[in-house]
């Protein structure tokens, strides 16, 4: 059956597969979204039997329908290789009664490399797929680690270059290092004075400016996007939710048809709703549990239909998760509206306009699939020393607001049903946070010098993504104000 996409906010007209990732924004400012979700057509046991690259193609294959067999192959083979350090892609590990499941094995160590490993072959061919004659853009706003993973995708990518804004004081020392370290001379890296909705908003912009459009396809660019938006990254996340089932079920941990919760550290939504989709195609899970940090939007929107972004930006341990505008969840919203275009678009422009929207009594209970909650900075900390002290395992900050609120959501509910933990980031990326809540001992330690203390007290190599940045010099030194992003953008292209 062929997977169209249509827009959450108008009824222009569906585009193919290969040109929705092309274009990653509809025109209207809305987000493509597949016109139905596709039920999985392999059994459980089949799936099973599959590597990760096998269970990716039967994933993928129903929503990119217009790519031919041969065609999605090499994408997958081309991204899930040597670059992730084990063979198992995403490997579970268990802890103190859930699974975590590991997505920090490519080659910048934390989750966005699940799909931004992938998300530049499925460009590329859908330019060919749709004769682009223009070299592609991509434009990327970043609360720390999609950059590098959307860096390290695209580095050297004939026929794409790649430019990503990240708030300037808003990410970790060693994710600003990992950016600004980045070779290729295809790719550019500028720090905004401002935080990461001022980037994001930014992008925006630039990507609905009509002006520059024809300005850049006079110059032969076309921008394009990899953030989370993007149906070239959601779907690559459903992957792991599927082998994650599969892999527990056949190692006896889940029985034919039994369902598993999944615990997921949320920012813009976008792994999470991967989880949804999941489900919606058949996988049997229960309970989508979206953790927050102090920055809880998600949850006041869960317990109250109230979304409501004004309020005080809270800078956290967990940046990748400081998000006030969760991009991804306008997916949800207009399918819990019945997939009317019109309803969300009065919400979205709700948002904009006065920065919140109610739901309807309806929709709201369209979403008992949820629960939200959040945990503090301090009990981030306590989770990371308390799950280390007990089993020896060392998770990173964004992790343990899952296992944290995980905690939250058992002692609420006494639910008791196998539970698997998103894991985002390895701990080494936030070493400092890590080790802190740990001892505090560790203080005064350099960043360096962490690394290799966590290596020691959490018994794990030093991942090569670390090693790499140790010495190497910084090649991108541009910091410009929010109102100069354009001019950024030009500039690096030389366009006058
Ligand atoms: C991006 C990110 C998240 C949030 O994921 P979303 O898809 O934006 O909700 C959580 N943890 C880490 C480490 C991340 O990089």
């Amino acid at each position: 059956m062929e997977i169209l996409y249509k827009s959450t906010r108008s009824d222009v007209a569906p585009v193919k597969a290969s040109e929705a990732i092309l274009k990653g924004l509809v025109e209207d400012g809305g987000l493509y979204v597949p016109e139905t979700i596709p039920a999985l057509d392999k059994t459980i046991d089949e799936l099973s039997q599959m590597t990760y690259q096998q269970v990716a193609y039967e994933v993928m294959k129903l929503y990119f329908t217009d790519f031919t067999e041969a065609e999605l192959k090499a994408c997958i083979e081309k991204a899930y290789d040597s670059k992730f350090d084990t063979e198992e892609i995403a490997p579970l590990v268990e802890a103190d009664g859930a699974y975590y499941l590991e997505l920090f094995h490519g080659s910048t160590i934390a989750f966005k490399d699940m799909a931004l490993s992938i998300l530049p072959h499925l460009l590329v061919t859908s330019a060919k797929k749709n004769n682009v004659k223009n070299e592609i853009v991509i434009l990327t706003a970043t609360s720390g680690d999609t950059g590098k993973a959307a860096l390290a995708g695209f580095a050297n990518v004939d026929g794409i270059k790649i430019i990503v804004f990240y708030p300037k004081n808003g990410v970790s020392a060693i994710q600003e290092k990992q950016m600004v370290t980045q070779k290729g001379a295809n790719t550019h890296v500028v720090g905004i004075h401002g935080n990461f909705d001022d980037a994001q908003t930014g992008v925006k912009n630039l990507f609905n400016d009509k002006e520059l459009a024809k300005v850049m396809d006079e110059a032969g660019f076309q921008f394009s996007s990899a953030n989370s938006i993007n149906i070239g990254r959601l779907v690559p996340q459903i992957v792991y939710y599927v082998y994650a089932y599969t892999t527990l079920y056949k190692e006896g941990k889940l029985t034919k048809g039994q369902k598993m919760n999944v615990v997921v550290p949320t920012g813009n939504f976008g792994n999470i709703l991967a989880a949804f989709y999941a489900k919606n195609m058949g996988l049997p899970i229960d309970k989508l549990i979206c953790a927050s940090n102090d920055n809880k939007v998600l949850f006041d929107f869960f317990a109250t239909g109230e979304y409501d972004k004004n309020r005080e930006f809270v800078l956290t341990n967990s940046p990748s998760m400081d998000i006030l505008i969760s991009s991804n969840l306008e997916r949800l919203i207009y399918r819990i509206a019945g997939n009317d275009s019109a309803k969300n678009l009065a919400f979205m422009t709700s948002l904009s306009k006065d920065g919140k929207y109610v739901i309807t009594d309806e929709m709201k209970s369209a979403l008992s699939d949820f629960y939200g909650n959040y945990a503090t900075e301090a009990e981030t900390g306590k989770t990371i020393k308390d799950l280390y002290e007990k089993t020896g395992y060392v998770i990173d900050t964004h992790t343990a607001v899952a296992a944290n609120v995980y905690g939250k959501y058992k002692a609420d509910t006494k639910d008791d049903t196998v539970t698997v933990i998103a894991s985002t980031a390895s701990p080494f990326k936030f070493a400092r946070s890590v080790m802190n809540a740990i001892d505090t001992k560790y203080d005064a330690m350099s960043d360096f010098e962490l690394i290799d203390e966590l290596s020691k007290v959490g018994n794990v190599a030093i991942p090569n993504a670390i090693e790499e940045i140790r010495t190497a010099p910084v090649l991108h030194k541009t910091v410009c104000d929010r109102t100069e992003m354009e001019a950024a953008v030009k500039n690096f292209l030389g366009i006058q």
